[in-house]
């Protein structure tokens, strides 16, 4: 199953980057933005780690990433992949190694031919002199297997002798530095030298990611900025431990749209904390919706709904919206099979005939539902022109059906 879809032309200029191939997935260069999330299962529990694996590929995630952090880890990533395959999904597998990563890949080589690309923290592989053999190790065992890796450093985890140094260097200057300006150069100082480091140990450039997770907005935007001025790495985003709910959605929203729009960032992920009971692939659906609102790739049908108001005759307005959307969403895996450009999409469920018959002309499928004191009747649109008004108490139903019909007769099939 091929999981990435095409890009819209995006007027947006990119930043200048390496490709970097990870198993089937493109990242950087010209290639789109890619869609990645992480397992919150023990990875050593296999059909968990499977069901939760195929849950967020079959969501749209384009990389996978989980936790290798013991032996018993390392032991199930070749049967999380064999079981993958069996259920027809390549979705690549990104292995998460903290302090044991070289030991582990050294023992358990199935592991390393199982995934696509190694996830590193540099403030994680070892302290002191043990850092330097131990990351060597790792960058070894990644060439050996032709692994792409992610050099990942993150703001809790920095390599306190990179600090340690950064703090040395700011104290000696005329005008040091404020210490937040400092801590942030410290995190681009411990990714670059940490790249540096790999390619002197014979990782081709073009098998390098970096990222540089911080959890407050503004100094991601400025750790960034500042690393996408100094190498031509392909940068993946995402703002560590975003939070739950609508903060962690706007928190990583405003972060990335702001790096997206300049043209930085060539995978990311949406680290949102799980309400409990929660399905994990809602860190899926917002990644999609930030690129897809933004304009730089389209992954299920966007549903525009006005907010209601007080001419909003009931809540079958909402409903209606959420259900289409729902709808969609629930159809998207097998219309993405079968038919082209369906993820382009546009539909539209309005309250009343205010702005209703307006935006639904701009949809592709639109209906505008009756306000207040307005005539019971539904008019609904089909590429601006209003063919059918719907009335009584199946309108939701019939709505869908046309709705259904429109990408069966407006798409074309794709070749088995
Ligand atoms: S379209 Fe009508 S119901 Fe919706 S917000 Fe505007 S005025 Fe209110």
């Amino acid at each position: 199953m091929t999981m990435q879809s095409p890009a819209f032309a995006s007027p947006l200029p990119r930043r200048r980057t390496r490709l970097v191939r990870v198993g089937q997935v493109a990242m950087g260069s010209a290639a789109p933005v890619v869609v990645q999330s992480m397992t919150n299962t023990d990875t050593a529990d296999v059909a968990a780690t499977v069901s939760q694996v195929a849950d967020l590929a079959r969501a749209g995630s384009e990389l996978v990433r989980i936790t290798v952090n013991n032996e018993e880890a390392a032991c199930a990533v070749p049967h999380i992949r064999e079981r993958l395959a069996a259920q027809g999904l390549d979705v690549p597998l990104v292995g998460d190694f903290h302090y044991n990563g070289h030991a582990l890949l050294g023992k358990y080589p199935a592991c390393a031919e199982a995934l696509a690309k190694l996830r590193i923290n540099p403030g994680n592989v070892g302290a002191g002199a043990r850092r330097d053999t131990q990351f060597a190790h790792i960058v070894d065992l990644a060439c050996k297997y032709g692994k792409p890796v992610r050099i990942g450093v993150n703001w809790g985890s920095l390599d306190q002798a990179v600090l340690a140094r950064a703090m040395d260097e700011n104290a000696a200057r005329a005008t040091p530095r404020p210490i937040d300006a400092v801590m942030r150069e410290a995190l681009v100082m411990s990714a670059l030298e940490s790249a540096a480091q790999a390619e002197s140990l014979g990782l081709t450039a073009d098998r390098i990611v970096l990222s540089a997770k911080v959890s407050s907005v503004q100094d991601l935007i400025a750790v960034y900025r500042e690393l996408a001025r100094r190498c031509e790495y392909p940068l993946h985003l995402g703002l560590t431990e975003a939070g739950m709910g609508s903060k962690g959605i706007v928190a990583s929203t405003a972060a990335l749209t702001v790096l997206l729009q300049e043209g930085i960032g060539d995978t990311l992920r949406v680290s949102l904390t799980p309400e409990p009971g929660g399905s994990r692939t809602q860190e899926v659906v917002v990644a999609q919706e930030i690129l897809q609102t933004m304009g730089l790739r389209a992954f299920a049908p966007m549903v525009t709904a006005c907010p209601g108001c007080g001419r909003t005759a009931s809540t079958f307005f909402q409903e209606l919206a959420a259900s289409i959307q729902r709808h969609v969403r629930e159809r998207m895996p097998q219309w993405r099979e079968r038919y082209d450009g369906v993820e382009n999409m546009t539909l539209a469920v309005m309250g009343c005939v205010v702005n209703g018959p307006g935006e639904s002309r701009h949809a592709n499928v639109g209906i505008s539902l009756p306000g207040t004191g307005e005539t019971p009747v539904a008019p609904v649109f089909v590429d601006g022109q209003k063919t059918v008004t719907l009335r009584g108490d199946r309108i939701a139903a019939e709505f869908t059906a046309i709705v259904d019909d429109y990408v069966v007769n407006r798409y074309a099939r794709k070749s088995a």
